[in-house]
């Protein structure tokens, strides 16, 4: 049962944006409520990485130790083409962080964000979706129906989740960070128009002789960018971009529904995730493509990989929200925006904004501030993002820059590991004015 009584603060979505936003929250003293629909935290982990800046916003919520437990620490970022490095950037020393980028599971991220939340007080609903809600003068009256379980069928017996109570609650803001299908931005009826076409990756996660160093490698080639990510213990993750696949069905239904006028609806994202740890049947996850990609793109590449633990092809849209929130509804992360895997900035980006957003609503909530700078949240991450998503492409290679930096400025920001604080000297650092 639902029996947070008057928060002040509801956070729809308990993923790693909304449990940062609602403990940055409850740390300033709000009375903050988190529901989410899942039944338990997330066992996976997606986005595997931390900017530097995300772990200096960590060491100020105090969590940066527990998070940063078991991580492989990532000093540097090469650009490559075929032929090996082309660019070379430090991560470990950019202005106001001094830290280096962390590779962690998100689940682990997440399980430390919902301790270290649970010890101000504040437990995560699970099982409750936010399934209405309406803005008012005062509050915002949000529906949420409880999850049950209830046995169905006679012949072949099983069990659904399905809604069982639903209640009725008032608070005074919400913060949507309930993810891409968001149902905080779709009751405000923002638009979620895509900013480029969907981008394909095979990733395959690897068990390797040796150590994986400490420098992420981004591999551009014709039309693609792939990622390697060194991991915690002697593995790395390699994510190749797929120019020649497209999952037929996602593409059609996103052009019905943008006919049918809903382009503030993204399909459906874990239908397009094939995991596991075979091939799936799927020639393009088979270990002969693997080793294909590789000798291909990154013939380099010297870690002697003893296994492939895990692989899947994964669809990314490119997608920016048309405003960040409007009156007393704010979004924060994937509800926001959506971009390629290749730099972790949605959810990194996301964590920021759970930082700034919380902030904002603090100020209002606790000391009567003029609801202006909720706005100016809105139209700062806006901004962000047209800037990482290169709308309007105003990138471009700075005099002397190799070539390859010269052809692929605009889709390289895209690509990097950073965020609002960091892109420009990233970038900078690489040959790339923004
Ligand atoms: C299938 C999939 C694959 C991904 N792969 C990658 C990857 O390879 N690399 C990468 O960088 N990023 C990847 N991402 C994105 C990454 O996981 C997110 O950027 C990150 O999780 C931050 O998201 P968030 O907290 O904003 O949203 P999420 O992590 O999506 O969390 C949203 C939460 O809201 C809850 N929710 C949704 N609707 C409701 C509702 N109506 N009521 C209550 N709760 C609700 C959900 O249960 C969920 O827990 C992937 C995401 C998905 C879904």
């Amino acid at each position: 049962m639902f029996d947070e009584s008057n928060p002040q603060v509801l956070v729809a979505g308990a993923g790693p944006v909304g449990l940062f936003a609602a403990l940055n929250l409850a740390r300033r003293g709000v009375r903050t409520a988190v529901v989410d629909t899942g039944v338990w935290p997330c066992k996976h982990s997606y986005a595997l990485a931390l900017h530097p800046e995300s772990v200096s916003l960590l060491e100020q919520a105090g969590i940066a130790k527990q998070v940063l437990e078991g991580a492989r620490l990532v000093r540097s970022v090469a650009v490559c083409d075929a032929s090996g490095t082309v660019a070379e950037a430090r991560l470990d020393d950019l202005p106001g962080s001094d830290t280096p980028l962390a590779v962690t599971r998100q689940d682990h991220l997440e399980s430390a964000l919902e301790a270290a939340l649970k010890a101000q007080g504040v437990e995560v609903r699970w099982r409750h979706e936010v399934s209405a809600l309406t803005q008012g003068d005062e509050a915002v009256k949000v529906v949420l129906g409880r999850l049950e379980k209830e046995s169905r069928g006679y012949i072949v017996a099983h069990t659904e989740w399905v809604i069982g109570k639903t209640m009725e609650v008032e608070a005074p803001f919400v913060v949507g960070a309930d993810g891409y299908n968001s149902r905080v931005r779709r009751a405000m009826q923002i638009d979620f128009p895509e900013v480029g076409g969907a981008e394909y990756y095979a990733v395959f996660e690897c068990q390797c002789a040796g150590d994986g160093g400490d420098q992420l490698k981004l591999v551009v080639g014709d039309g693609t960018a792939d990622v390697m990510w060194p991991l915690p213990g002697n593995a790395v993750r390699w994510s190749f971009q797929l120019t020649d696949y497209a999952d037929e069905e996602a593409e059609i239904l996103k052009d019905k529904l943008l006919a049918a006028g809903f382009g503030y609806f993204p399909t459906e994202r874990a239908k397009d995730r094939v995991a596991g740890g075979g091939d799936q049947g799927m020639e393009m996850l088979s270990d002969e493509h693997f080793r294909k990609l590789l000798a291909e793109r990154a013939p380099w590449f010297k870690g002697e990989i003893e296994g492939i633990r895990w692989r899947t092809v994964v669809r990314f849209e490119r997608r920016l929200a048309q405003s960040f929130g409007q009156g007393r509804m704010w979004l924060a992360g994937d509800s926001a925006h959506l971009t390629g895997p290749a730099g972790i900035q949605s959810m990194n980006a996301g964590l920021a904004e759970a930082a700034d957003l919380s902030g904002e609503l603090a100020a209002v909530v606790m000391q009567g501030a003029p609801a202006a700078g909720l706005e100016a949240y809105s139209a700062r991450w806006q901004a962000t993002w047209r800037k990482l998503h290169q709308v309007g492409g105003a990138a471009s290679a700075k005099p002397g820059a190799p070539e390859l930096i010269h052809s692929n400025a605009a889709r390289l920001v895209s690509c990097l590991p950073a965020n609002a604080k960091h892109i420009g000297v990233l970038a900078g650092r690489l040959g790339i004015r923004i």
